[in-house]
């Protein structure tokens, strides 16, 4: 390992449904010089796939077809530099839009129930990070993926207000949805991803806690960064 990497450090960021964790993953990543890694966009693009191929119809997911399905789904990212993050790609084809429709949001949680698609996905993840230097954000990252990331952080927000977050989101993108709807689909996601029997979302021992319900990005990045040094300091 170069002195470089020694020195890079795995940042491991879960929480609820949209609470910001990408918005403020990404924005870390950017300002540290390292990769920004989405786990919640590879459980969205399986969950489009299975949605393509029929293995989830009218809403009801058929949960061998989908792991039958797994062994041709290969997901890969390439840099995007106008988003300053990677898009994802599921068997060459650009997913980063379709993967975040109200359609996949209401499908995700049970699909990425499934041990199957959680025990490949995982696997990726781990080797993703293996030369250190990611931020990655997700539910099980410092509890199941890397639970010796040197920074944790758990992220929350008050369910109201994420669902504007999100509802905001979707209608600046065109999405004729309701701030009903998202709200009791946030509820509904935090329910699910809490409750399932594999890698449950769960706050880590060690995670810290970041409540942004009141907290602009500004804010948030002042906060990362006293955490940061506080973590290479101790080292
Ligand atoms: O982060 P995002 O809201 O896009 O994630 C979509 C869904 O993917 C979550 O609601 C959860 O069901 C699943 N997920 C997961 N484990 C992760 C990341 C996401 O189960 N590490």
């Amino acid at each position: 390992m170069s002195d470089t990497n020694s020195k890079k450090i795995i940042i491991a960021i879960d929480g609820f449904s949209s609470c910001g964790k990408s918005t403020f993953a990404k924005a870390i990543a950017a300002r540290l010089g390292y990769i920004f890694i989405d786990t919640g966009a590879m459980y969205r693009a399986v969950t489009l796939y299975a949605l393509d191929h029929g293995a989830i119809r009218s809403g009801i997911v058929d949960e061998e077809a989908v792991v039958r399905l797994l062994g041709e789904i290969a997901i890969t990212f390439r840099f995007n530099p106008e988003r300053g993050a990677s898009d994802i790609y599921v068997n060459g084809d650009l997913a980063e839009g379709r993967i975040r429709t109200i359609e996949v949001s209401n499908c995700v949680s049970r699909v990425s129930a499934i041990p199957e698609v959680r025990r490949k996905l995982v696997a990726m993840q781990q080797e993703m990070g293996r030369r250190r230097g990611v931020v990655m954000d997700g539910r099980d990252i410092g509890t199941v993926v890397f639970p010796d990331a040197e920074l944790k952080i758990f992220m929350t927000a008050d369910p109201a207000v994420r669902a504007r977050r999100r509802y905001d989101e979707l209608r600046a993108k065109g999405d004729a949805v309701s701030l009903e709807e998202i709200e009791r689909n946030v509820r509904e996601r935090d329910r699910a991803d809490m409750s399932r029997a594999v890698s449950p979302l769960r706050q880590a021992e060690d995670a810290i806690v970041l409540d942004n319900s009141h907290m602009s990005v500004e804010e948030q990045m002042t906060w990362f960064l006293r955490e940061y040094e506080r973590v290479l300091a101790a080292r």
